[in-house]
């Protein structure tokens, strides 16, 4: 069970959970492992990072699945992935969520043509509120995500697609050069339930707001939006500079205020990071 999902609020935004990889690591899941494989391997740092984004706030909950299509090719592989990406929704809803939705969180789809496996991931998404489709970086990825809603024959659930842009000349642009403008324009076409940006290296805060009301302009159901806390750096020793949680907290709040209906954070993103968030947010005049 999954609480009921809200997708657009529009004077209340709906918070989402932080990094699961950023805290997979630093609970002592091992750097060389995809992080789909904590779901067998290590279920209850899974469980206690999922528990901890709930109680610093968070109410919509992301899979541990991104990699499902991904990851080192093996034996019976659809099996193995299949087998990954239930336990990744059992951990999400252990215990049962009656104040938290759940989403099944995915990493850029392309057809793999098997349609057993196909059939699997579509059944296994009945046990949660949505699909989303993360970190995509081309346009493609809504002609194959709309195919694959064409053959949906279950209960109908909420889909999302969000991308991950990279900065061009002080723009955020797709690698092929699509605008977020553009980005929004071809979703409108599309079933999307929500369209959103997640994650690009040396895209900002300020930017991801930016991004926002490029899509605003152009999209006009629920806008969700994933920005880092912090950016990689060239340094191999210290590799990642992190935000401050009150720094993050402001930023994500002007990321609301540009439009943004779901709003959590990407890669370094911590509880305490979504905690001043929900802190800030309800702190805000007339809420
Ligand atoms: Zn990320």
């Amino acid at each position: 069970m999954t609480a009921k999902i809200n997708l657009a609020s529009k004077d209340k935004p709906v918070i989402t959970d932080g990094a699961m990889a950023t805290m997979l690591f630093s609970l002592g899941f091992p750097t060389d492992q995809i992080t789909d494989q904590a779901n067998p391997n290590f279920p209850e740092l899974v469980r206690k990072v999922h528990g901890e984004y709930v109680q610093a706030g968070a109410r919509a909950l992301f899979t541990n699945t991104f990699n499902t299509f991904s990851g080192p090719a093996c034996q019976d592989l659809e099996k193995v992935r299949l087998e990954r990406l239930s336990l990744g929704i059992n951990h999400a809803l252990d215990p049962p969520r009656e104040n938290a939705c759940v989403f099944l969180a995915l990493g850029p789809w392309a057809p793999t043509g098997d349609k057993a496996f196909l059939n699997a991931l579509l059944a296994a998404s009945q046990r949660v509120s949505g699909i989303i489709f993360e970190t995509c970086s081309s346009l493609h990825s809504l002609d194959w995500i709309q195919k694959l809603r064409d053959q949906w024959i279950y209960q109908p659930i909420a889909w999302g697609v969000s991308f991950s842009f990279l900065l061009e000349n002080g723009k955020p642009v797709l690698p092929d050069g699509t605008t977020p403008h553009q980005v929004a324009s071809m979703s409108r076409s599309k079933e999307l339930d929500f369209l959103g940006c997640n994650c690009g290296r040396n895209i900002s805060l300020e930017t991801t707001a930016q991004i926002v009301v490029e899509y605003k302009g152009e999209f006009s159901k629920t806008i969700m939006a994933r920005p880092n806390a912090g950016s990689p750096s060239e340094n191999k020793e210290v590799p990642w500079i992190p935000l401050a949680n009150n720094e993050f907290a402001r930023g994500a709040k002007k990321i609301v205020e540009a439009g943004a209906n779901w709003i959590g954070g990407c890669c370094g993103t911590t509880p305490a990071h979504i905690r001043a968030l929900a802190e800030d947010l309800q702190n805000k005049p007339g809420t």
